[in-house]
């Protein structure tokens, strides 16, 4: 063989060989792992603490297992993903954004917090403040002293892991607000139907919240969701938004059962904003109702501030 031929089918070797190597690749953004201590479970899914002589995650992590279970069966996958427990005090060197504690997802990682998470302890502080006759329901599920991690950490886990589902595909969504959506009636499903000791930790704050009513919104719209998104928008005012999806995720599922929650997954996929162009309401209406249901498109329709 010439020397220069076999110099090109080294090359062409390599190429091949690297490309094999790439396509094996995980996904997970290691780079934020450094430091951290790996805890030795019973699942799948690598676990990372900021300290591990703070020893609150046996609950989380089994139920981040039983979602796992359950969402790699209804979109036929195997999810690889890291869960890493972070102090609020460590919180800014590893996670991607604030506020400390409350959970996030990117990168094939679902960040949680360690300790008592930033906004539980101000949303406690303000509850506590309220005449008793508003905290009964809250004291029978959160416990005397309403411990809202409970929802902010055991329920929000379950949203942040369902949003690696759809962001594993690499697509970006046409609404932001669909993502959401997405991400809260997955959470809604498998708790339903996987996590009954679950439901009330996670129906009862949003139906607090629900009920005491829209004074802690000042931007109401879906455009201004769009818009701002986390961003720009106050903390309760963004948690404003998430209810209204939660209150619509739910009567959606409850009418609908969870056949829904898949197609609505490849709508998000089939309809990247990368390769399609960008639907205006109308179209997002006409396409929503044929490829998923009316009862999406409504979401649109019946929204309460236009
Ligand atoms: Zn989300």
């Amino acid at each position: 063989m010439r020397k220069q031929t076999l110099i090109n089918l080294i090359a062409v070797v390599i190429c091949f060989l690297t490309t094999q190597m790439k396509a094996q690749e995980s996904w997970i953004d290691e780079s934020i792992h450094d430091g951290l201590i790996e805890l030795d479970t019973e699942y799948s899914f690598k676990t990372l603490v900021s300290n591990d002589s703070i020893k609150n995650t046996t609950e989380t992590l089994k139920n981040i297992n039983n979602a796992k279970l359950y969402f790699d069966k209804i979109f036929q996958t195997d999810l690889e993903f890291a869960v890493m427990f972070i102090e609020n005090k460590e919180w800014n060197t590893y996670a991607y954004f604030p506020p400390p504690g409350l959970p996030q997802a990117g990168n094939g990682n679902v960040i949680l917090g360690l300790d008592k998470s930033i906004v539980s302890i101000e949303v406690e502080k303000m509850i506590h403040q309220l005449p008793v006759q508003y905290l009964s329901k809250l004291k029978s599920v959160y416990g005397e002293k309403i411990d809202l991690d409970l929802f902010y950490r055991e329920t929000l886990s379950i949203h942040e892991l369902a949003h690696l589902y759809h962001f594993k595909e690499g697509t970006e969504p046409q609404r932001k607000w669909l993502q959401e959506v997405f991400a809260t009636m997955s959470m809604y499903a498998f708790i339903k139907n996987k996590c009954n000791s679950c439901y009330d930790l996670m129906n009862t704050y949003p139906e607090f919240t629900i009920q005491s009513g829209d004074k802690m919104a000042e931007f109401k719209t879906l455009k201004d969701f769009e818009e701002k998104y986390v961003q720009k928008l106050s903390p309760q005012n963004y948690e404003w938004f998430q209810m209204q999806f939660y209150k619509n995720a739910k009567s959606i599922l409850d009418l609908k059962g969870d056949g829904i929650v898949t197609k609505l997954r490849n709508f998000l996929i089939e309809t990247d904003l990368s390769k399609t162009d960008k639907l205006s309401d109308t179209e997002l209406k006409t396409r929503l109702e044929k490829e998923v249901g009316k009862e999406i498109a409504n979401i649109l329709n019946n929204w309460n501030y236009k």
